[in-house]
């Protein structure tokens, strides 16, 4: 007898209940919205989306409405294998931002879109994130964070400078702010569990876990690591636009702090401005704002000393 796991969006769902409705039956288990026994074959749909197909003409039955989940593959090194269907699932997503910027933080969100708001999310205007615009992305992650399950996470540059002088590589601080990120989900949404969670990579596994390895809550199951991670579910993207948008907050406010806009990136520009920053304010009032281990600073500096003599 076999058993075979589909995964449709809600459109597809219903159509498989109009389908069998002549043939329903009653199953009281929990998350289950329809049940029916057609063809010597039980179908059983859940509300996470997952259709299960039991007995002998399971496969006949399934192949119908999609293709079958496919077990996860776990020994791939870079990217994991996903699933068929996976754009679809209930998955809890997270990515990072400002790791490249000499100005302002780091900031990682985590985000759970489940199956039945996937079409909520879309319809918000989440693609890929790096298709999309500040401004856009300013617009709408309002409306992500008031209707998603996140956690979002900040790194100042305060504890930034005081963990990176203790010899933190930015792999470690992302690891460790992606697990809590994480945890923090899993807590909220418990006892609903996602089907999967999806790091957008920035380390292999073996090493990110090495990184979180004495945190008291290391998140491990149905872990799946991913680049471009945006691209392959929803809720990777949705964090990626809560990470930049807390970020240009951020920005925002330190430009106000130090009464200048401070630039994005770590390109010459930002040299120029943070040299005006060392002569007008001095070095203390720039480190609070900067990644201060960056080129950056030593390139300002030399700005700042010729410009001194002038
Ligand atoms: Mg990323």
């Amino acid at each position: 007898m076999s058993n075979i796991v589909i995964q449709l969006n809600s459109t597809e769902q219903s159509k498989v209940h109009e389908y069998y409705a002549s043939k329903r039956v009653t199953r009281n288990a929990p998350g289950v919205v329809f049940a029916a026994k057609s063809n010597g074959t039980s179908i059983t749909s859940y509300k996470s989306g997952k259709v299960m197909f039991q007995g002998g003409e399971a496969e006949q039955e399934a192949s119908r409405w999609g293709t079958p989940n496919i077990p996860v593959t776990k020994t791939l090194t870079k990217g994991d294998r996903l699933p068929d269907n996976f754009a679809s699932m209930s998955v809890i997503g997270s990515d990072e931002t400002g790791t490249g910027d000499y100005f302002g933080p780091i900031t990682v969100a985590a985000v759970y879109v489940p199956a039945n708001k996937l079409a909520l999310v879309k319809e918000l205007g989440v693609k890929d994130s790096k298709m999309l615009t500040d401004d856009f992305m300013r617009k709408i992650a309002p409306d992500l964070i008031a209707s998603l399950p996140h956690s979002l996470l900040v790194l100042r540059n305060e504890k930034y400078n005081e963990v990176q002088a203790q010899g933190w590589s930015q792999g470690k601080m992302k690891a460790i702010l992606h697990n809590q990120a994480l945890a923090k989900v899993l807590e909220k949404i418990t006892p609903e569990k996602p089907d999967y969670i999806l790091i957008d990579q920035f380390a292999e596994r073996g090493i990110y876990y090495r990184h979180v390895k004495d945190q008291k809550n290391i998140v491990k199951e149905n872990v799946l690591f991913a680049t471009k991670a945006e691209q392959l579910h929803l809720s990777v993207a949705a964090a990626s636009i809560i990470a930049r948008y807390a970020f240009l907050k951020e920005m925002d406010k330190l430009s106000d702090q130090i009464g200048t806009t401070l630039p994005k990136g770590a390109g010459h520009g930002v040299d120029e401005v943070a040299a005006k920053i060392l002569l007008a304010q001095g070095e203390e009032s720039l480190r609070e704002v900067t990644k201060w281990h960056f080129a950056n600073t030593t390139k300002a500096s030399r700005i700042a000393s010729k410009k001194r003599f002038i």
